[in-house]
């Protein structure tokens, strides 16, 4: 599957990819630092402690550089010729961040989403790195090893008997191990089966979710296409479908940019 061919199979997607495009785009010709590879052993002990990479005191990054490039980035997107309300969301905080910090913005959501769209790029060699170094046996937890949030998709990679679910931070763009079964967010012992929406014609993607929670969790079930399906932006009408139904997204959505 393509990006291509999935726009052009959900036309309605088009505006965010759009705005997703051109943010990437800015994004790649900010000035972003990289993020330093950090040293495994001084890190194990809070690895095993279950402590995010991002939370362990043993490990320090430069977030003041990183604000800079987020802050060039805000501008950027603000000159550029967007859709409303975007337009003006990008120009409040611009005029926030000339009179302010940013602790308490107006628009939060937006934030968020330029934000990580620069710090997934600072650290993307640490999240190569960490992947390769680290026993994905010794994590199994709901929570991303590298910045703490809760899932926004899964994924089933392998065959039967030794198939795999990997769950996939929307923010940072972690991959890790979870359970085959039982749900993710109550992250209970019990291995109750998530019960399971098909959406048709959606090339493996599907909901689960938890009768307990209500919590949901769009899963790709199958290998190959990561690189679209598991966007998250990609499947944004399954997250329609899941709150009609009165399911919550329990992980934070980057593409919620009216949140407050
Ligand atoms: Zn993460
Ligand atoms: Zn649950």
């Amino acid at each position: 599957m393509t990006r291509d061919v999935w726009l052009a199979r959900h036309p309605y997607l088009q505006p965010v990819a759009d705005v997703h495009a051109l943010v990437e785009a800015m994004a790649a010709g900010v000035a972003v630092p990289t993020a330093p590879i950090p040293d495994w052993d001084h890190y194990a002990s809070d690895f095993h402690a279950g402590v995010p990479l991002l939370q362990s005191s043993k490990v320090a990054f430069d977030f003041a550089a990183v604000e800079t490039a987020v802050y060039s980035l805000i501008r950027e997107v603000a000159s550029a010729s967007l859709p409303e309300p975007l337009a003006t969301s990008c120009r409040d905080l611009v005029a926030e961040l000339e009179t302010t910090d940013l602790r308490a913005p107006v628009h939060p959501g937006l934030l968020c989403y330029l934000g990580w769209a620069v710090l997934a790029r600072y650290l993307a060699p640490v999240v190569g790195a960490f992947d390769a170094w680290r026993n994905e046996e010794r994590w199994l937890r709901n929570y991303c090893p590298t910045c703490g949030e809760l899932p926004a998709m899964a994924q089933l990679v392998g065959k039967d008997p030794g198939r795999l679910r990997k769950l996939s931070c929307g923010r940072c763009r972690t991959r890790w191990r979870y359970r085959r079964t039982g749900c993710p967010f109550c992250d209970s012992q019990d291995e109750h089966r998530l019960a399971v929406v098909s959406v048709e014609h959606e090339a493996g993607l599907r909901i689960d979710y938890c009768d307990v929670c209500s919590g949901y969790l769009k899963t790709y079930d199958g290998e190959g296409s990561e690189s679209v399906l598991l966007a998250d932006w990609t499947s944004l009408h399954l997250d329609m479908i899941a709150r009609d139904r009165g399911l919550k997204r329990l992980a934070v959505s980057l593409y919620d940019l009216d949140a407050r």
